[in-house]
């Protein structure tokens, strides 16, 4: 397991400021959901935690180390999209082994790992089948199960169930919870919508224009906000 720390992280696509010195210390094990409106550089801080995207200043540490400089691939971190981005042709269980395949890991671990992720996610029935042949619930599991099964020190989501219609959402984000209860990895969500931000998190962070503006438990966030902007936000029904 491992926390995540940002220092004074700053991000510039050309001229603009996107992310204007950012801090942040995710404790071993926590659920932090960052929740803010469209644009204000939610996907951008967690492409930042990823290395998807350099940072302009600043520090990001994983664990003990010092990221800035570290490739996707080498931080320890798994990713789920809110669009599944699931391979078309292959099926199922292809996509849950992919990564697995190419880092040349044997055929029967590839199972037995499979076989673990698939019960936790209750995709069994679906290993055989192309993403084409499955539900926006059921593609959604086979994106987490490919990230589960990378057995990494930290989650990252990016909106996972926005494109899931209503009722799956709920039902989607209880499954979450119960994985991460189980698997008590630290994880990092990211959401525009403050229902889910307060059912999920075990601290919020606010950002508004590339700021973060509160930090804090989601009781302590409805109840003392320290701002009109997170007060408005968070009030407000989704
Ligand atoms: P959010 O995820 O909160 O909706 P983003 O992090 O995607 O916000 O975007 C934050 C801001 O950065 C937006 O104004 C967006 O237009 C801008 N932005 C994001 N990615 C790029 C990019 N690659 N080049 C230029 N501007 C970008
Ligand atoms: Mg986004």
């Amino acid at each position: 397991m491992a926390r995540v720390e940002l220092s004074k992280v700053w991000k510039k696509f050309g001229p603009v400021e996107v992310i204007k010195g950012v801090d942040l210390s995710i404790d071993d094990g926590e659920f932090v959901v960052l929740v803010g409106p469209s644009g204000c550089g939610k996907s951008t801080l967690l492409n930042i935690i990823a290395g998807l995207e350099t940072l302009t200043s600043g520090e990001v540490r994983i664990g003990d180390q010092v990221v800035n400089d570290v490739p996707p691939r080498n931080r320890n971190i798994a990713m789920v999209f809110q669009s599944y981005a699931l391979y078309p042709t292959k099926t199922v269980r292809e996509n849950i082994t992919f990564g697995m395949q190419t880092r040349g890991i044997a055929e029967s671990e590839q199972n037995q790992a499979v076989s673990g992720v698939s019960q936790l996610l209750h995709i069994e029935q679906l290993l055989d089948r192309k993403p084409g042949q499955l539900s926006g619930g059921q593609r959604q599991r086979v994106a987490m199960g490919r990230a589960l099964v990378r057995n990494p020190d930290v989650f990252l989501f990016d909106e996972p169930l926005s494109n899931l219609d209503a009722k799956l959402r709920i039902e989607m984000r209880t499954e979450v919870k119960k994985l991460h209860l189980r698997l008590g990895k630290t994880t990092i969500y990211v959401t525009h919508d403050q229902i889910e931000a307060m059912t999920l998190a075990s601290r919020i962070a606010v950002m508004d224009n590339g700021h973060v503006r509160q930090f804090g438990t989601p009781e302590e966030i409805y109840e003392n906000p320290v701002d009109l902007f997170v007060a408005g936000f968070m009030g407000s029904p989704s």
